[in-house]
């Protein structure tokens, strides 16, 4: 090979890889998205591929953190089995996600330290009350530690009549969920399979849609 032609095929290469980084110029940064971070309207400055995806990131910093470990950027694929769990309840007693099989619900992972956790408790109250009757569960699964008065107040202020479980301090259910941030919440069909996942604050229509849409199969829930 000649000092030319290999000069060629360095230029062509060069001229395929600025055009494919030159395509996606504006896009949301895959490790400021899981950490809220507010880094969405940026260039991107790097990428990674990861099991046949390409990720991009605002710096590369965020690149050298999702190298790190993809797996807690990425969002676990649905539908998939929703993880088994035997928790304390408010109340002292046990229960479990067996316990619900044959209906839809929502679990939702929140604290009482977490402020935006309230806004969708609230909106998660209202679902409760406009779907019940339907047979949509709701379940709160709190990671602050078991009688924590906190938790209580917190309940009583916001009203929430939907059961409230401590997740397990030696095997937390929110590893086994791939929880990455709160509130995270998760529609479980009644066949025990993870159908939709919200991460941080989320729109209650939206949520409303997949829940009636799960309850009915039908999304304006026209029978
Ligand atoms: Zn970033």
């Amino acid at each position: 090979m000649t000092k030319t032609s290999l000069y060629l095929i360095i230029l062509s290469l060069a001229a395929v890889l600025s055009a494919a980084t030159g395509r996606a110029i504006i896009d949301e940064c895959a490790v400021c998205r899981i950490q809220r971070l507010d880094h969405r309207k940026k260039a991107i400055a790097a990428q990674s591929r990861y099991k046949e995806q390409v990720y991009s990131f605002c710096s590369d910093s965020c690149k050298a953190q999702f190298d790190n470990n993809p797996e807690f950027f990425i969002e676990p694929a649905i539908p998939r089995t929703a993880p088994e769990f035997t928790l304390t309840t408010l109340e002292g007693n046990l229960d479990s996600l067996a316990n619900y099989r044959g209906r839809v619900l929502l679990i939702d992972f929140w604290a009482s330290w977490c402020a935006p956790c309230v806004k969708t408790m609230k909106d998660l109250e209202a679902i409760y009350k406009e779907f019940r009757a339907d047979s949509l569960m709701i379940i709160g699964i709190t990671l602050d530690s078991i009688g924590n008065q906190q938790t209580v107040n917190h309940i009583e202020r916001n009203k929430i009549t939907y059961p409230i479980l401590f997740d397990n301090r030696t095997s937390p259910t929110w590893l086994a969920y791939q929880v990455k941030s709160i509130p995270s919440l998760y529609l479980v069909s009644r066949e025990g399979q993870i159908v939709r996942q919200w991460r941080g604050a989320s729109k209650k229509s939206e949520i409303e849609d997949a829940v009636r849409l799960q309850l009915t199969g039908s999304v304006k829930g026209q029978n």
